[in-house]
């Protein structure tokens, strides 16, 4: 495997085990406990660490090393307030620009989505359909800063929300909105899709602090 590749496989690795708790808010980030666990040298985990302290989902501090970052609810409702603008903002764009293949291409994800359904909640599994379902989203709407914007608060977004994705109330609510927003956008109705996008994201805010109320 290249050098760039094996980069790419182990931060997908890393992020993974962020976004479905198994490195949960304020772990500790070891590289040469991560590179023993990943079988890999201890490069490419500590570019992987680098790039999640610049990315802010981890924070480094001198002589401690790297930890996950913890998300306050403070910080989390402030994420979801600007996503439930900037992910309505993507679907309008996208709207106006989408072609039959994107049309396919988004189609598909949901399917996989709803495919999942009927399978045991994976968190991992279930949290990375999602994230792609956004990415491709945030894509399509050809606008790059807003896209860049979008990919760094959702990953903040998914912090904290690991334990969401173990719930099949939430895992159906969350297609069932996707489907909404992809029929928005294959009518065409920029206004709907924007509603849509911006609703989805209000949802899981509400679901998430639901969830914590009742963890706490
Ligand atoms: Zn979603």
């Amino acid at each position: 495997m290249s050098g760039e590749l094996l980069g790419d496989t182990v931060h997908t690795a890393l992020l993974a085990r962020i976004l479905d708790g198994r490195l949960g808010p304020g772990t500790s980030l070891s590289v040469p406990a991560l590179a023993a666990e990943l079988g890999v040298s201890r490069s490419p985990v500590r570019d992987s660490v680098q790039r999640l302290v610049a990315e802010g989902i981890a924070v480094s501090t001198p002589h401690a090393g790297a930890r996950v970052a913890t998300v306050t609810a403070e910080d989390l409702s402030e994420v979801f307030r600007v996503r439930e603008v900037l992910d309505g903002l993507a679907a309008a764009e996208a709207t106006e620009r989408v072609d039959r293949e994107g049309l396919t291409r988004l189609a598909e994800l949901v399917d996989a989505e709803e495919a999942a359904l009927a399978e045991t909640p994976e968190p991992a599994r279930d949290a990375g359909l999602d994230l792609e379902f956004h990415a491709a989203m945030r894509e399509l709407s050809g606008n790059a800063t807003l896209a860049d914007t979008l990919r760094r608060l959702e990953v903040r977004a998914h912090l904290s929300g690991a334990g969401l994705w173990a719930e099949q109330r939430h895992r159906e609510l969350a297609v069932d909105e996707h489907r909404r927003i992809l029929a928005a956008v294959e009518a065409g109705d920029v206004a709907a899709a924007r509603l849509a996008a911006s609703a989805h994201v209000a949802a899981i805010g509400v679901r998430l602090r639901r969830a914590q109320l009742t963890l706490a």
